[in-house]
């Protein structure tokens, strides 16, 4: 039987979509070059884990693409004792990179299915510091708070106010903002101070919908 040598795959992703695709942050392109995403994407699109584009998941979810992953990654800046929190786990797989970048990861995913699946694809790899959770995302995780980074992976019509307040002073959020597919730009915000925060637009980017349970 043919088997895909993922290894080379992940090392030429990593050269051709990353390193010489804008991705300047050596950890970031270590911490991908090392995350097997095959472990991480349904078994009959494992061929393609390591294609420039984004794949399908369960529940008509995507996990997005590589060079995306690594973007938002990069925004973020975490350093090694970092406490993250992912909205949207999705596959597991960016959480399992943000693992290989900070101390501990808290992700929450508001579908079930897909919470199992992150949580047992993230205890398949070994990702011993990724804490899975089911539940509504945009309400954050407030026993763990405050973060000093935080990664939503669906994008949100407005920025929610629970995800601010749960920032460090200093700490960063990356967040896809727009309620239409065909409109959505990629922010990043850092909180200032108690009330302070700043707001950059990154990049124009396409994620599915942050879904809140609250309205
Ligand atoms: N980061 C994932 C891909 C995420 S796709 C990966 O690496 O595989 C976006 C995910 O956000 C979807 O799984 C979707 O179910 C989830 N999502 C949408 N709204 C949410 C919310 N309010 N809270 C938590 N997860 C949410």
């Amino acid at each position: 039987m043919h088997l895909p040598d993922f290894e080379e795959m992940r090392t030429r992703m990593v050269s051709s979509q990353l390193a010489n695709r804008g991705i300047r942050d050596q950890r970031v392109i270590d911490a991908m070059a090392k995350v097997p995403r095959e472990l991480f994407v349904p078994e009959s699109y494992r061929d393609l884990a390591y294609a420039d584009r984004p794949l399908p998941i369960a529940a008509e979810q995507t996990i997005s693409q590589p060079h995306v992953v690594a973007y938002m990654i990069e925004a973020l800046a975490i350093e090694k004792q970092a406490k993250v929190l992912e909205v949207g786990a999705g596959s597991g797989y960016a959480a399992a990179v943000l693992s290989k970048l900070a101390g501990e990861v808290f992700a929450i995913e508001r579908i079930d299915e897909l919470a199992q699946h992150a949580a047992s694809n993230l205890q398949a790899g070994g990702y011993m510091t990724v804490h899975v959770k089911h539940g509504d995302g945009t309400l954050g995780w407030p026993e763990h708070a405050p973060y000093d980074a935080i990664l939503v992976s669906a994008a949100a019509s407005t920025v929610p106010e629970a995800l601010k307040m749960q920032l460090k002073t200093g700490g960063k959020m990356v967040v896809p903002v727009g309620s239409r597919i065909s409109i959505q730009q990629l922010i990043r915000i850092t909180r200032l101070d108690e009330t302070g925060f700043a707001e950059e637009e990154l990049a124009a980017v396409r994620f599915v919908p942050l879904i809140s349970d609250e309205k």
